[in-house]
C-alpha cells in the first residue's frame, strides 16, 4: 500500500464455467458465463466499460486503478470547483 485511500473499486465477475477433463482441450476452461470486470470510481462516479474474457480481465486488473487516478476527472477539475 502506498497511504492513498481508496477511491475506486475494481468490480469483477468470475464468470462460469468448468475445467475440461479430457481431449484435445483438457485443462482449459468451458465457459458458460465470460469472467468480465470494470471500474467504480468513488471520486468522479465513472464507470469503465466492462472488460470480458480472463485475459482481458487481468490485464485491466493490472493497470486500471493507476491509470484511473491519472485520468480521473474529479481530480483534474478539483480547483475549479467552488
Ligand atoms: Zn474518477
Amino acid at each position: 500500500m502506498t497511504g492513498d485511500k481508496a477511491v475506486g473499486l475494481v468490480v469483477i465477475d468470475l464468470g462460469q464455467g468448468r475445467e475440461i477433463k479430457s481431449g484435445k482441450r483438457a485443462g482449459q476452461i468451458s465457459w458458460t458465463r465470460q469472467p468480465s470486470a470494470h471500474y467504480e470510481c468513488l471520486v468522479c462516479g465513472k464507470h469503465t466499460d466492462t472488460v470480458t474474457g480472463i485475459a482481458a480481465v487481468q490485464k485491466f486488473i493490472s493497470h486500471i486503478s493507476t491509470t484511473h487516478r491519472i485520468a480521473c476527472t474529479a481530480t483534474t477539475t478539483e480547483r475549479n470547483a467552488s
